[in-house]
């Protein structure tokens, strides 16, 4: 899952980055809403975190943009304006959450759990499969597999969204660090891995191809 991080103070920026990233989140930092919106421009982001008074303008304004480009993505505002007025307008101009500064850290992530539908645990159970990311393990009737990395990434994202088919594009900038310097290519790979190591010996589809649009999690196949 990847965040964009609005915030012209760096130390509130880096601190906001360096947690979010040991919790298994990816994720860029911007100072002012020109960089915001270079960002929004070419990653596709699972939220984005802004602060409202940027040096260089309103950091409401990537609220669009960044709902234009996703409907799911999720925008949370947050600000020095402990006012309720202010709260009420971040809200009303598309965001789905408003933090007043200063906010405790377990808070906020507590908040953008609950934005991106984790529930109190990050496993995934399907049927027979457990994915367990905070493990990097994934287990069949209790049995471990051997899928780690990348393909593991990629099998958990395409899990966690079981109702929808993702893109190569919306996969690479979910899982790897610096998306546009990989070809699309290793999302093949991945999904190859994923097919010799968890489909081959179970006997499995864990993962559907959808022609020109992307991958969908279709495990366990409905009759
Ligand atoms: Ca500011």
């Amino acid at each position: 899952m990847r965040i964009l991080i609005v915030e012209d103070e760096s130390t509130l920026n880096k601190t906001l980055s360096e947690g979010l990233r040991e919790l298994g989140f990816q994720t860029d930092e911007a100072e002012s809403l020109k960089d915001a919106l270079y960002y929004v421009g070419i990653r596709n982001y699972d939220l984005v975190l802004t602060d409202w008074m940027l040096p260089d303008g309103d950091g409401l304004e990537v609220i669009p943009e960044v709902k234009r480009k996703s409907q799911r993505a999720a925008c949370m505002v947050i600000s020095a304006r402990d006012d309720r007025e202010s709260a009420i307008e971040a809200l009303r101009r598309g965001a789905d959450d408003y933090i007043c500064k200063p906010f405790e850290f377990d808070v906020l992530v507590a908040r953008i759990e609950a934005r991106l539908r984790f529930g109190n645990t990050n496993q995934i159970e399907i049927g027979d499969m457990l994915i367990d990311p905070d493990e990097e393990l994934v287990t069949f009737r209790g049995k471990d597999m051997d899928l780690k990395g990348k393909p593991f990434e990629v099998l958990a994202h395409l899990a966690r969204h079981r109702d929808m088919i993702v893109s190569k594009e919306q996969l690479l900038d979910a899982i790897w660090e610096e998306p546009e310097l990989v070809t699309p290519n290793v999302i093949e790979v991945a999904i190859n891995q994923i097919r010799q190591k968890i489909d081959k010996p179970l006997k499995v589809d864990t993962i559907e191809t959808v022609r020109r649009r992307g991958y969908r999690f279709c495990y366990p196949k409905k009759a």
